[in-house]
């Protein structure tokens, strides 16, 4: 086995070949009694979820089912077909956290099997604030892009690309679970441990008896996720993150069982090299604080390094630069970037 990108290792060289080539693998049994189920994704850029299904005496759980669409659903019911077992035994369906592409499937399986559906109760507050209008009236995004220092003759651009419903329905879960708690599913205990960051209340699950990781999104083998897509008011997202790799420091030699790619081993690697990927603006933002002291996110966001370069950012792209740099300067500010920055 090879080792990819970052020293981390693919645990099925032939699933990260299927996720390069854009294909969603057929459902396998990965360990005894835990199937993964690669599902669709019908929009955007990637090709498809990882779901997981842990086969049980007491039924059928599902971690994460993926984007709520009818070949989704078959290929479920297909795969658990494949392994011996029936939709109608799907007893509980787990989130890692509630965006579509994970949370998307489950009301609708808890309406066809009864299945009780579990998320983080901080999770369920992110959806409350999420799917309320209030999160896409205009006139707050026009006050925020105020805030940023943003120059008139280019707001017109920003409100135009402000364009997005919310593709999350309101889920109300029967399970709220919290850091700490211990899920019995099929015989296997999975411990929940709270990861803020990618969304204010996301969580990874524990098997530690097996070594296994479920991480979501929270931690992916290449791709680097974003950042508070989904946050409470004054929630420090990019703070939380940081914690939330630390947090994950006693699974380094687990399996981990990712939202999206492939399985892989190597997740100390990964956390470093995850954590080094946001600190690298963090310090580009530290070290304009004496200059710029409290100039609006604006002044700080173009003298930043961004891929397209400055003048190359445009619509959304502004947008994400801007809300970027808003968080890199939340953490300078209140004193949290310091523990990582400095030396040792
Ligand atoms: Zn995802």
């Amino acid at each position: 086995m090879n080792a990819v990108a970052d020293d981390v290792v693919p645990v099925d060289e032939a699933e990260r070949t299927a996720w390069d080539r854009g294909e969603l693998r057929p459902p396998a049994e990965i360990a005894p009694g835990l199937w993964c189920i690669p599902v669709e994704i019908p929009e955007g850029t990637l090709p498809g979820t990882l779901a997981y299904a842990v086969l049980g005496g007491d039924g059928v759980h599902l971690i994460d089912p993926g984007w709520d669409t009818p070949g989704n659903l078959s290929r479920i019911e297909e795969a658990l077909a494949a392994a011996g077992r029936a939709l109608s035994e799907l007893a509980t369906v787990v989130v890692t956290h509630h965006h579509p592409d994970h949370l998307g499937l489950a009301a609708r399986l808890r309406d066809r099997t009864g299945a009780r559906i579990a998320m983080s109760s901080a999770e369920r507050r992110v959806l409350g604030v999420v799917v309320d209008p209030a999160a896409t009236d205009p006139a707050a995004y026009r006050h925020t892009v105020e805030r940023w220092g943003v120059p008139r003759d280019r707001h017109a651009e920003l409100l135009a690309s402000f364009t997005r419903p919310s593709l999350t329905g309101d889920v109300e879960p029967d399970v709220l679970l919290a850091h700490g708690d211990v899920l019995d599913l099929g015989g296997r205990r999975l411990e929940v441990v709270a990861t803020p960051g990618h969304t204010g209340g996301h969580v990874c699950l524990a098997d530690r008896e097996a070594r296994l990781l479920f991480t979501g999104d929270h931690v992916l083998p290449r791709i680097y996720s974003g950042v508070g897509i989904g946050v409470l008011p004054g929630d420090e997202p990019l703070g939380d993150l940081l914690d939330s790799l630390d947090r994950l420091a006693p699974f380094d030699a687990f399996t981990v069982l990712p939202g999206h790619e492939f399985r892989f081993t190597g997740l100390r690697e990964r956390r470093a090299r995850i954590a080094a990927h946001h600190l690298r603006r963090t310090a580009e933002v530290a070290a304009l604080v004496d200059e710029l002291g409290d100039s609006p996110v604006w002044e700080y966001a173009q003298r930043l390094t961004w891929t397209a370069g400055w003048q190359g950012l445009d619509g959304f792209w502004l947008h994400s630069a801007l809300r970027q740099t808003e968080m890199h300067r939340e953490l300078v500010r209140s004193g949290r970037a310091r523990a990582w920055l400095s030396p040792g």
